[in-house]
């Protein structure tokens, strides 16, 4: 009997949901951990409160002496709470979370020993940090890097430790991690959009970047997933046949939720109450076992920290109800994977969301800037975002069940695109007074400020306006948000300062009012944007051809995706909106390429150990019982044994067949690897694991899963499909 496997099976089944008790209201404990406004209030003095909060809104340097006064506040308020250590938390290139605990505890003299936190441990660390994806920037200029304090994420407590969200940077200033670019990026747009409102309000000051993010996620028992060593080390089912029963019937989107896992979720939002994570919504997800939470959109850098820790907790939280996370874009073949919707929006500090249409013709005007805007930004650098959201497990999941192509397209809705279809035909230069009556009265003015139709259940659209904010759905569940954000709002961000300048430059030579020069701008947008458009659905070859026709790009792998990373236009965009010098631009590509290569190498590694160790050795174990069953047909019928022993005989050709097969593949694999392997470029390497190596894995699959079929189950090593994905 296959041990592990029904070990395992019997452990999972045996499981007794974790009653979960909810003494408090949720708004009780929410922000508890938290070093937020409120708690400041508190412990800060008036000082040092001020000092923080212009830090906050106005990006003011916090100076030394204030740094101390909210370190000793700091301290006094975590031990308050029973926490013995602090961490600067950041988020390095990995794609984890990182931390190094310190004890507040020090020793004085006569033996003695103190509680201790100055402001020069809270300000900036230095992490032994030769060990982090550094794209070649600390060899190239032997710095070493340091973390320093962002004061616009708030300190939180997990456990017993205090943790400071910092930013990670080398001594010469470059980026090492995803939050410093992130915070330039919003910097820009805060600057070009406000920019931008002050033609319709002169009294906005700041505008603010909010993400929304849904997290989708697999919860697989833990015995049943650590019983498979290509989820154990790939977070992924390498091979697996298909159950019988999928997703087909759709059964289990927004089914009730089982009661094991709803107990999960019930404890994983208490801990997320308490560190000031507004989880919101849950659901079931389309395919078995997959599920989803969302939480009330925030202030991009604080949403983007706040889905970084969300899955960090979120695998502790779910150990103790004996299950496994899956965040991989595509853990079982056959059902739907798993995305994080990035849901954006702009808003200002007089309260006002750009991307909601008004009640009046000037707010929608104000609407259409944003909106027509984001559209042209998204047409010029298609090719970036797409490449904002490369990764070799994202790979899996573009232009599969559900999830949108690897084509980025923009939909808007029949409603939008009537009102920029009428938006193109406005006259060139200056209108005419009835023109310009028509246009705020039956275009601009009348805009619903409820769009019927976009609440879009249309998932294959990569980018897709719904209603008061554009939902970028092509981002993995995998992802760190800030790389996806980063790229749009720094995108947008170059849209509307080029916007500016040329609306004021009509102004200025063209001696047209301000109105007449938006809506001339946005007229050429209109028509220059069309090509990323598309409304249709976005599966399969007709739109891939179109796409094609309309000069998209459709990089299926991450290797070509990546290249627009580091195209000129990338590097230019970057250095010109100050978020990216072009070294950390090359170094961000080198690193994203380096990890492509070292996944694929990693799953190339898993899946030869499995075939060659796994599933052969117990192909040939039946034969041999097969054999054995033939062998003693023989004895009984003498020469007219192959009458009984049809089926035997041909499962027995079939395995040997299936075990050549899989043998030849594996060989042929390692051959592509070492290949690859002895190649130094970086690139060509990644290449070569993209189209040598990888292609490989489908076919030793196929003869696998068709041997699953075979082989007596009570034999068979691997936990099956339909036991991950239906023990609930
Ligand atoms: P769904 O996409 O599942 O229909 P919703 O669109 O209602 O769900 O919301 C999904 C996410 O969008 C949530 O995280 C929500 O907070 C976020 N969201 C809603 N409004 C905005 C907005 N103006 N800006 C950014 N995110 C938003
Ligand atoms: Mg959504």
């Amino acid at each position: 009997m296959a041990k592990l496997r029904f070990k395992a099976i019997a452990l999972a089944q045996s499981r007794k949901p974790i009653t979960i008790k909810e003494k408090f209201k949720r708004s009780e404990l929410f922000g508890k951990n938290v070093f937020n406004e409120n708690t400041m209030r508190q412990y800060l003095t008036k000082e040092a409160f001020k000092g923080v909060m212009s830090a906050i809104e106005h990006g003011k340097k916090i100076d030394r002496k204030i740094a101390d006064q909210v370190s000793s506040s700091m301290k006094e308020w975590a031990l308050s709470k029973g926490v013995t250590h602090y961490t600067h938390w950041f988020q390095p290139l990995t794609g984890a979370t990182a931390e190094k605990h310190d004890a507040f505890f020090e020793t004085i003299e006569n033996g003695m020993a103190i509680e201790k936190f100055g402001g020069s441990q809270l300000v900036q660390q230095e992490p032994d940090a030769s060990s982090f994806p550094n794209g070649g920037i600390r060899n190239t200029f032997e710095a070493r890097g340091y973390t320093a304090w962002d004061p616009t994420s708030p300190a939180f407590i997990y456990g017993t430790t205090l943790c400071i969200p910092t930013i990670f940077v080398a001594y010469t200033g470059e980026a090492l991690d995803y939050k410093t670019p992130l915070l330039r990026a919003l910097q820009a747009i805060d600057s070009a959009a406000t920019d931008v409102c002050k033609y319709f309000d002169k009294n906005v000051k700041k505008v603010t970047s909010s993400l929304g993010w849904e997290q989708e996620y697999f919860l697989i028992d833990k015995a049943l997933a650590s019983s498979r060593p290509d989820i154990t080390l790939t977070g992924r089912t390498l091979l697996g046949h298909s159950p019988a029963k999928g997703q087909q019937l759709d059964d289990h989107y927004f089914g009730s939720i089982p009661s094991r896992a709803l107990n999960f979720m019930r404890d994983l939002e208490t801990e997320c109450m308490l560190l000031g994570i507004p989880a919101k919504t849950r659901h079931n997800e389309v395919a078995p076992n997959q599920f989803e939470l969302a939480p009330i959109y925030e202030e991009a850098n604080l949403a983007v920290d706040h889905n970084s820790l969300l899955m960090d907790v979120m695998g502790r939280v779910a150990s103790r109800h004996d299950f496994k996370v899956l965040f991989h874009e595509k853990p079982f073949a056959g059902v739907n994977g798993s995305g994080k919707h990035n849901n954006w929006s702009l808003s200002t500090d007089t309260g006002v969301n750009l991307l909601a249409p008004g009640k009046t013709p000037m707010s929608n005007l104000q609407f259409l800037t944003f909106f027509i805007n984001t559209i042209k930004a998204v047409n010029n650098h298609e090719a970036l975002l797409r490449a904002a959201i490369a990764s070799a497990s994202n790979d899996h999941r573009l232009g599969a069940n559900e999830a949108p192509p690897a084509i980025i397209s923009v939909f808007i809705g029949a409603q939008l695109t009537q009102v920029l279809e009428e938006l193109e035909g406005v006259t060139q230069g200056k209108l005419s007074p009835e023109e310009k009556t028509d246009l705020k009265l039956n275009v601009v003015g009348k805009i619903p400020d409820v769009l019927l139709d976009n609440t879009d259940r249309n998932r294959t659209s990569a980018f897709a306006f719904t209603g008061n904010k554009f939902e970028f759905r092509a981002v993995g569940s995998m992802a760190n948000c800030a790389n996806p954000m980063t790229v749009l709002n720094t995108i947008v961000a170059k849209q509307l300062k080029d916007f500016k300048e040329e609306v004021d430059a009509l102004i200025d030579k063209k001696d047209l009012k301000k109105d007449e020069a938006i809506f001339n701008v946005l007229r050429e947008y209109i028509k220059s944007s069309r090509n990323i458009l598309f409304e249709g659905n976005g599966y399969g070859e007709a739109w891939e051809k179109e796409a094609k026709k309309r000069g998209l790009s459709n990089n299926k792998t991450t290797p070509e995706a990546l290249k627009a990373r580091i195209s000129k236009k990338s590097i230019e965009l970057f250095e010109e909106m100050n978020v990216m010098s072009k070294v950390e631009t090359e170094a961000r590509y080198e690193i994203e390429i380096e990890e492509y290569t070292l996944r694929i190498q990693i799953e190339s590694r898993v899946l030869g150990d499995i075939a060659g160790n796994h599933i052969v050795p117990t192909a040939v174990r039946y034969q041999n019982m097969l054999i054995e069953n033939v062998k003693g047909l023989k004895e009984i019928f003498g020469n007219n044994f192959e009458e009984h022993a049809t089926q035997q005989i041909q499962l027995i050709k079939g395995i040997s067949g299936h075990i050549e097969a899989i043998h030849s593949k594996v060989e042929e694999m390692i051959n592509a690897r070492k290949k690859a392997n002895n190649t130094t470029n970086a690139v060509k390497k990644a290449e070569l694991y993209c189209k040598e190596v990888k292609p490989f894995f489908e076919e030793i699959r196929y003869h696998c899963d068709k041997l699953e079929l075979m082989v007596d189950d009570e034999i068979w090593p691997l936990t099956k499909y339909r036991e991950l994905l239906f023990t609930r």
